[in-house]
């Protein structure tokens, strides 16, 4: 085996930077990236400490083939306890800062401890410096890429926090290149509370891979594969922001928050108008022939604004879930979360949340600076703006959308999972999407299982997505596999060219690595269990797997999902199924049968 990785550990309380050997025993158990991380996590932490405490770590982590000519593996998990709800966070990126910090030598950084005063830290190639970023405090992400190209090396990838971590918002992000988040589980909190305001890398060694001709072979063959996909054409061509129209179509687009599942202005911020409108090119993350990202470039009040973005995601977030379609403010509000540091989806959830307070009669103008109505696109930037300052209502913002219902007394406003804002997906229209998120390792959130593939694209059944069915072996399948292609640092937009055969020939051409299919996946089990075993210790049980009380008692009010609601009892049965798969115990507890089976203990 050729491999050799290396983890840099740098503790902010006493300075000391220490270099270690990645553990074989650990990356052919649990992988890398995620996998890793969380093992570490796991074993160096109490799980119960403050996640804003200097006792939590903040971890990031890449797979194996980052760096390398292999096109989209070059992602990023951001791991730590997460502040937005004390669950085992991870939060996937792409951007250029990962692969130069392969390039720079160094698989994994686990951050420790809390500097006394803001610091930044500059890594070149194998010099790791930890500098005074006073001068940096207080700037957006964007300013703050560019000062430290000044003042590093104008080669140099960042990531960075903004204000909002700044100030310990429990939805702030971590920006990679200014303009790439790490959005979810508030890990740009966590970052700032650290004092650490940013990392700044320089890459020039190189990523020494076997140089073979089976390389080659397999190298040509993806090129081939990239060629002749009709999903990269796709995400070339829209990015993610065509799954506007096709997640509208069925119904389980989710609008005002969550009052409906279809939105009738759904054209108007979708991918079609998205290209004719803003769209200035493509972009993509280092070394990725898909290049889905957007690059686009908006008016509000009369300023042009050019920025990476819209995803989806966001479209959805500041679009029908505040029930606004008008394409620049949804996408200057993107622009604005990126410079601000916050998570798009939580932010423009939690602000949706406010409008239905608002509208619903339970908070007033006396609660507000301005009245907040679904559809009011100057209300929802002006209050992203003072969510940035921690300015009245805006401080309430930057806790999320439960805090900021609970504090109104009406916490079922939110539409969160274990404290976690629900992506675009209502899963009252998908039925498989209630599960994946009311399980989901981190809190509501769409990529731990993507079921939306299996239950929309992949079948020939229309009322399939509909059915509850066999959406507990899917779910438990999908949060396995996914849990792989995180740890190998892959991006889930490749799923159109790799399967998980093609990952451990992908092993055996870079570094020699015999891991076989089996193997792989049993390591995504192991790497689940993992997390969950850290949640539970963290205090999490069966109660907090469930779904928003609206979603099981409100039916959506138009489109094909008209009717639809998700059945309590439905529900409970496909929980009690998925534990049993997992070899969990009632209460979600991995039993000690299964952990043993696993190797955890
Ligand atoms: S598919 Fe898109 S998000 Fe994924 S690595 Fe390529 S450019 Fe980045």
């Amino acid at each position: 085996m050729k491999y050799r990785g290396e983890l840099l550990r740098i503790n902010l309380t006493d300075k000391n930077i220490i270099r270690e050997k990645l553990k074989a025993d650990i990356f052919f158990n649990y992988l890398w990236g995620r996998g890793y991380a969380s093992k570490l996590l796991l074993d160096e932490m109490n799980p119960a400490v403050d996640p804003l405490s200097p006792e939590n770590k903040l971890i990031f982590a890449l797979g194996p083939f980052a760096g390398t000519p292999l096109p989209a593996t070059s992602r990023m998990m951001v791991v730590t306890k997460g502040a937005l709800n004390g669950l085992i966070a991870s939060s996937n990126v792409g951007g250029y800062f990962p692969f130069e910090l392969q390039h720079a030598g160094y698989t994994l950084i686990v951050i420790e401890g809390k500097a006394d005063n803001p610091v930044y830290i500059w890594i070149n190639d194998e010099t790791v410096e930890i500098r005074d970023a006073s001068h940096l405090w207080g700037k957006t992400t964007s300013e703050v890429d560019a000062l430290l190209k000044d003042e590093t090396h104008p080669e140099a990838k960042t990531v960075e926090i903004g204000p909002a971590g700044e100030k310990l918002s429990r939805i702030a992000a971590i920006i990679i290149d200014a303009h790439r988040a790490a959005g979810r589980t508030g890990v740009g909190a966590v970052m700032g509370s650290k004092n650490l305001k940013a990392i700044a890398v320089r890459g020039t060694r190189g990523v020494s891979v076997i140089s073979s001709q089976r390389l080659k072979d397999y190298l040509t063959k993806i090129y081939e594969r990239v060629k002749k996909s009709g999903g990269v054409t796709m995400f070339r061509t829209y990015g993610t922001t065509r799954t506007v129209r096709a997640i509208n179509s069925i119904g389980a687009f989710p609008t005002h928050n969550h009052r409906d599942g279809f939105f009738d202005e759904y054209l108007l911020i979708d991918g079609e108008n998205v290209n004719k409108e803003i769209l200035v090119r493509n972009g993509s993350c280092a070394g990725c022939p898909i290049a889905c990202n957007r690059i686009s470039k908006v008016y509000w009040k009369g300023e042009e604004y050019v920025g990476g973005g819209p995803e989806y995601e966001t479209l959805w977030a500041f679009g029908g879930q505040t029930g606004i379609s008008d394409l620049h403010a949804v996408t200057y509000a993107h622009f604005l979360a990126n410079e601000y540091g916050f998570d798009g989806i939580s932010l423009g959830s939690t602000i949706a949340a406010l409008m239905d307070l608002f509208e619903s009669g339970i908070i007033g103008e006396d609660n507000l600076p301005f009245p907040v109505k679904f559809g009011d696109a100057e209300a929802m930037i002006n209050l992203i703006h003072l969510a940035a300052k921690r300015e009245g209502i805006g401080d309430l913002i930057a806790e999320g959308s439960y805090e900021l219902t609970k504090h109104f007394g009406h916490p079922k406003f939110s539409m969160s999972v274990k404290k976690q804002e629900l992506p675009a997906y209502d899963p009252r229209g998908v039925k498989g999407m209630g599960l994946a998120y009311a399980t989901s390792n981190r809190g509501g959130c769409h990529v731990r299982a993507f079921t939306v593939t299996e239950e929309v694209y992949n079948t020939d059944d229309p009322e399939y997505r509909l059915k509850y069915d066999d959406k507990a072996l899917i779910v438990k399948e999908l949060q396995d596999k996914q849990a792989v292609v995180d740890s190998l640092g892959i991006c889930s937009f490749a799923r159109t060219i790799y399967g998980v055969d093609d990952f451990s020939e992908m092993l055996e051409v870079t570094w020699d690595i015999d891991l076989s299919p089996e193997k792989l996946l049993k390591c995504g089990e192991r790497i689940w269990n993992v997390e969950r075993l850290f949640n539970v210790r963290a205090g999490f049980t069966r109660e907090h797997d469930t779904l928003p009380e609206r979603l099981f008692k409100e039916a959506i009010k138009t489109g094909p999902s008209k009717g639809e609601i998700y059945d309590k009892r439905e529900f409970e049965k496909l929980l009690f199924e998925y534990y049993r798969l997992r070899g969990w115990d009632e209460n979600g507890v991995p039993r000690e049968k299964k952990l043993k089976e696993l190797g955890i203990i």
